[in-house]
């Protein structure tokens, strides 16, 4: 019965697979306020925000899925200048957001590397070194990772994208620049240099079962992670596994779905950790993040970039809110928020209970 596994303190794997498999309403929804309900015990009737920055698409990587893949000459490649980046930052802590999260393409040449490092100190000097600072700018050195987080950077979110070795070799090319072991490597060093850690994993890939998902949530738990950052897989038409997953993977509602079981499943079994309710939820519904966070989360990241350059970073098809400035949209967001009984926390960080629960 739904209901006994539900009453457990501690889940087991075959508990996670009956779960994830939930099939009638009913039960859904025993899942999913079940587990808001431990969202509200352990950060309470509360979201914070993140002022997302997509700072640039230009990549050096491949990964078959993704729409600013180094390969895609469709794209028209772009980079934030230091002052737009500030600018951006200004308006986040002007309006409270409490945090951002600075993301792109991955790049690892040393203009790059100091170019974040200089930006990231004078964000801090320009916002009374008050800001949670998110990273998401894929796999560095451990030297990089250190330069970030002393100039400001407290959180780095780098997804797993899938825990299965075979499916992660499948959606990526099977080369150095894309290897389950080096990320594996990256999230212990983001570890060592004392960042919140965040990873996820995209929810719904072709050829990705139950028991990939559940090992994706045992995975969280072994390696103690802090946050988790984790979506549907959305097709992009333009990409090697877009034009192969075309027709053949669940259907949107599906992966919605799927993904606020994996949100309600991570809260259960995770407890303490931030939650991000993804863009990408959002993308397959047009109240996909307020269904995350009923079903757990407690993170959003509302797109602070400027309008004119959020069409030149698609990942995926079907972006939300492109023609929306960030203003409009965090207003909007804050009002169904506050329909659904959740209150936006303004001026605080928001950091995850559980990476001072681990390091005390
Ligand atoms: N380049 C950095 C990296 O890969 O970590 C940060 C930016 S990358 C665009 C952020 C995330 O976008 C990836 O971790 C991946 O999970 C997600 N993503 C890319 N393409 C996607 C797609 N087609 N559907 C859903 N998520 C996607
Ligand atoms: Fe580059 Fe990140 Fe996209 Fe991979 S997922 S191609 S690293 S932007």
């Amino acid at each position: 019965m739904i209901k006994d596994i539900l009453k457990k303190e501690n889940l087991s794997k075959e508990d996670l697979l009956t779960l994830i498999q939930i099939k009638n309403p009913e039960d859904l929804k025993l899942l999913f306020d079940e587990a808001y309900k431990l969202k509200l015990k352990y950060i309470g009737n509360k979201v914070y925000y993140r002022g997302l920055i997509e700072c640039s698409n230009i990549c050096i990587k491949n990964c078959k899925y993704c729409g600013i893949r180094k390969d895609n000459k469709n794209v028209d490649r772009f980079s934030l200048s230091q002052d737009e980046i500030l600018e951006i930052s200004q308006w986040v802590y002007e309006n409270g957001f409490g945090s951002l999260a600075l993301q792109s393409g991955e790049r690892n040449d040393k203009e790059f590397v100091d170019f974040i490092e200089d930006t990231l100190i004078k964000i801090q000097n320009k916002c009374s070194n008050s800001l949670g600072i998110t990273l998401s700018l894929g796999e560095q050195t451990l030297e990089t990772y250190k330069r970030w987080r002393n100039a400001g950077a407290s959180r780095y979110l780098l997804r797993i994208e899938t825990t299965n070795r075979e499916l992660f070799k499948k959606i990526h090319f099977d080369d150095k620049l894309h290897s389950f072991d080096k990320r594996l490597q990256a999230l212990k060093d983001l570890r060592t240099t004392g960042y919140q850690v965040g990873t996820g994993v995209m929810i719904g890939l072709p050829g990705q079962t139950y028991e990939d998902l559940v090992n994706d949530i045992i995975f969280f738990k072994e390696n103690d992670i802090d946050m988790i950052g984790m979506g549907p897989y959305i097709i992009h038409e333009e990409t090697p596994l877009g034009k192969e997953a075309l027709g053949k993977i669940l259907s949107d509602e599906e992966r919605l779905t799927l993904s606020l079981k994996m949100i309600a499943l991570c809260r259960l079994y995770l407890k303490d950790i931030n939650i991000a309710a993804t863009t990408a939820l959002h993308a397959l519904h047009p109240f996909g993040r307020e269904k995350g966070i009923l079903a757990g989360a407690n993170v959003i990241m509302p797109n602070a970039t400027s309008k004119n350059i959020k069409p030149k970073y698609q990942l995926y098809r079907g972006k939300p809110n492109l023609d929306d400035d960030a203003l409009k949209g965090k207003l909007a967001l804050e009002k169904s928020l506050k329909e659904i009984g959740e209150e936006v926390v303004y001026f605080k960080k928001g950091d995850s209970p559980h990476f001072f629960n681990r390091i005390k």
